[in-house]
């Protein structure tokens, strides 16, 4: 094999918690190396979530945008869409990325190996890749082993069913598709589906969409996509799935008891993602793992054993790119003897569907549940200029203030474009800015930045009449 290697600093995984750690780490001096079990680099994030999503839900918006331009009297033929060059711009567009973290890494002379690792006690990593094995010993360690898709155990083996990454692999349009969960990942994937001709079904268990978003924030992406939508059942779980000829036959109960069944061309679960803690052979190197497979670490990313750090998905939720990308560099820059905390106030969270619907800080159902004191200014987007010249108008943009110091605490916007516009909330809360700054802070016109700004307005009391 190619034998040991010594490192300062190991980092296992190399999504965007692991990348992030090992440049860090490296760019402050310590000889750094970068375990990974997968061809390329970049993670979950680069290679099988985030970034091909994107590519795919930018072209799913130009398909409808495109539809809906009838109605403006503008129209195209139906698309005539094929998928090899769908891919290769998807798989272009990953492959740009990841082969760029090639380069980033050798520039900062970042070792990379390649294969599975695991600890074989405190100090030591070995490594199985397809060159052999690689014993890897070090001082200091980081654990950015990331997650992966949960699957339901009743269902079962079939080519018919998929998970994220099958879906991201973009082998066919289905027909008719079932989307299993109602969440992020599930409602982006059927945004891209549902533009590319499949007939789509959501099943959620929970009483709405997006558990975790307001509700009210959720409405108008609801609403649209009930209009395009097959079905969406709330409230109901999938109880068995059965292999048919003519398709995979699915049974759902309702929150009544009262089952019924349909048969579709593929099912997509997207129910959650599991954390990878336990197949890294953690109890080796003293490292606790939980039932659920997660790694518990104090705010400086640091497990029970004081040279071995965690980060990302493995870390706990919520499993989002930035959040790993924040808690890489604490944790590198503590490896590397500074005084870091995890100390941000928010992490904000982005559903990239359409409309998106975007949030930080505290939401309106978190401050009723906790008992928050909070006070709201409220903008509907069919009052914005830019919006309505977007020929949308169904988005909102609420904001939550602390009625004691008027301080901005949360905020959630729901409309095209919610997912960049969510970042100057996110610095507001930050700074500890509160109405007047928001409201007096002059926005261009007409753009939806706007609406942060009359929200605050709304708030103040400054405007009151709309348009
Ligand atoms: P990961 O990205 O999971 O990387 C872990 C890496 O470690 C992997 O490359 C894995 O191969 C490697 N590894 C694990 N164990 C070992 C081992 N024993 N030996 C060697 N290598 C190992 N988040 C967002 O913020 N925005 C989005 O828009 C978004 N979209 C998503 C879309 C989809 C379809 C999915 C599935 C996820 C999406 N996410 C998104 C979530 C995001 O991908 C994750 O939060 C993020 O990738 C977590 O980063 P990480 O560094 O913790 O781990």
């Amino acid at each position: 094999g190619p034998g040991d290697v010594h490192a300062e600093l190991v980092v296992l995984g190399s999504g965007p918690g692991g990348y992030t750690a090992a440049f860090r780490a490296a760019d402050l001096g310590k000889k750094t190396v970068l375990i990974e079990k997968n061809d390329s680099l970049g993670g979950v994030c680069l290679n099988v979530g985030c970034i091909p999503s994107k590519a795919l839900l930018h072209v799913a918006k130009v398909i409808t945008e495109a539809e809906e331009m009838a109605a403006h009297g503008v129209s195209f033929a139906k698309p005539e869409i094929n998928l090899d060059e769908l891919r290769a711009f998807k798989n272009d567009v990953v492959g740009k990325l990841t082969g760029g973290l090639d380069g980033l890494a050798k520039g900062r002379k970042v070792q990379t190996i390649k294969g599975f690792g695991t600890f074989t006690g405190p100090n030591m990593i070995e490594v199985e890749g397809p060159d052999g094995k690689t014993t890897v010993s070090f001082d200091q360690c980081i654990i950015a082993a990331g997650s992966e898709p949960v699957d339901l155990p009743f269902i079962p083996q079939d080519d018919r069913v998929i998970d994220s990454t099958g879906a991201l692999e973009l082998r066919d349009v289905p027909g008719r598709m079932l989307v299993l969960g109602g969440g992020i990942i599930g409602l982006e994937m059927a945004c891209v589906y549902d533009a590319l001709g499949a007939k789509i079904t959501v099943v959620e268990l929970m009483d709405q969409i997006i558990p975790g978003a307001d509700k009210d924030i959720v409405k108008p992406l609801m609403n649209r996509i009930k209009g395009r939508y097959e079905n969406i059942f709330l409230k109901t779980k999938v109880t068995a799935v059965e292999a048919t000829d003519e398709g995979m036959k699915v049974t759902f109960e309702d929150d009544k008891g009262e089952s019924f069944n349909d048969t579709f061309d593929k099912v997509l679960v997207a129910v959650g993602r599991k954390p990878n803690g336990k197949l890294i052979g953690a109890d080796k190197a003293g490292v606790a793992v939980d039932d659920r497979g997660f790694i518990a670490v104090d705010n400086q990313q640091r497990t029970g054993v004081s040279h071995i750090f965690a980060i990302g998905d493995v870390v706990g939720q919520p499993m989002l790119a930035h959040k790993a990308v924040h808690e890489g560099k604490v944790a590198a820059e503590v490896c590397a003897g500074e005084k870091r905390f995890f100390d941000a106030k928010l992490i904000p969270s982005v559903a990239y569907t359409d409309p998106e619907v975007a949030w930080c800080g505290v939401t309106e159902t978190e401050a009723k549940a906790k008992g928050i004191k909070f006070e709201k200014g409220v903008f509907p987007w069919a009052a914005s200029g830019k919006s309505l010249s977007n020929g949308r108008s169904e988005g909102m943009t609420k904001l939550l203030f602390d009625p004691e110091d008027d301080r901005i605490i949360g905020a959630c916007i729901v409309g095209t474009n919610a997912g960049d516009l969510i970042s100057e909330c996110a610095l507001a809360i930050e700074m500890g800015a509160d109405a007047v700054d928001l409201g007096h802070t002059i926005h261009p016109h007409p753009t939806l930045s706007e609406t942060v700004n009359f929200a605050a307005e709304m708030f103040e009391g400054t405007i009151t009449d709309l348009m």
